[in-house]
């Protein structure tokens, strides 16, 4: 059993490996399991740890890992535009929104928006997308916080450029590279 600290949240658990890239955590208490399950994405050499609640009730084979949280900022809206309702909007296209929030960045007096959205891990990452505002297009522009590792060529968590089936299967030269941020 290994102590595990996680960083930003000031907390320890104690980690029990059940299996290759299968592990068990246990918290002090049910507070600070909560403030390390908010406090999300954790990764672990820059590899991906992706979260679920225990159920003594539920085999180990059957714990969904093909979804995980991430704050992702929304770059492009006019600062008029920059309200929750239309942050939640917009990211709602990308999967569940959790949690939106409006913030200052540095310098800038105007906010901008972010939301806690539940990704797909199985579908590439979106850099943005085009909406329609009144009669014109706008592409908002996607930045993820806390990235772990994901491919260049197919934009999916989990595997190096290198490794890559969708550049492997495919004309290489059609996989441009993406530009996402940590
Ligand atoms: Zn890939």
């Amino acid at each position: 059993m290994t102590e595990l600290n996680f960083e930003a949240s000031k907390l320890e658990a104690l980690c029990k490996s059940l299996e290759p890239g299968f592990f068990s955590f246990s918290f002090k208490s049910e507070p600070e399991k909560e403030r390390v399950l908010d406090a999300g994405p954790w990764s672990f050499s820059s590899n991906l740890l992706v979260l679920q609640q225990c159920d003594h009730d539920i085999l180990e084979m059957y714990y969904d890992f093909s979804h995980c949280p991430f704050w992702m900022h929304l770059f492009g809206l006019p600062f008029g535009r920059v309200t929750t309702d239309t942050v939640r909007e917009i990211a709602s296209k990308i999967g569940e929104v959790l949690d939106v929030k409006l913030e200052a960045k540095g310098n800038i007096t105007y906010k901008v928006g972010k939301a806690r959205v539940h990704l797909n891990l199985a579908a590439p990452l979106k850099t943005g997308v085009v909406i329609n505002l009144g009669s014109k297009k706008l592409w908002i522009k996607f930045k993820y916080e806390r990235l772990p590792h994901y491919c260049y060529s197919c934009g999916r968590i989990g595997h190096y450029a290198t490794a890559c089936f969708a550049r492997i299967i495919h004309n290489p030269q059609e996989h441009r590279p993406l530009t996402l941020y940590n």
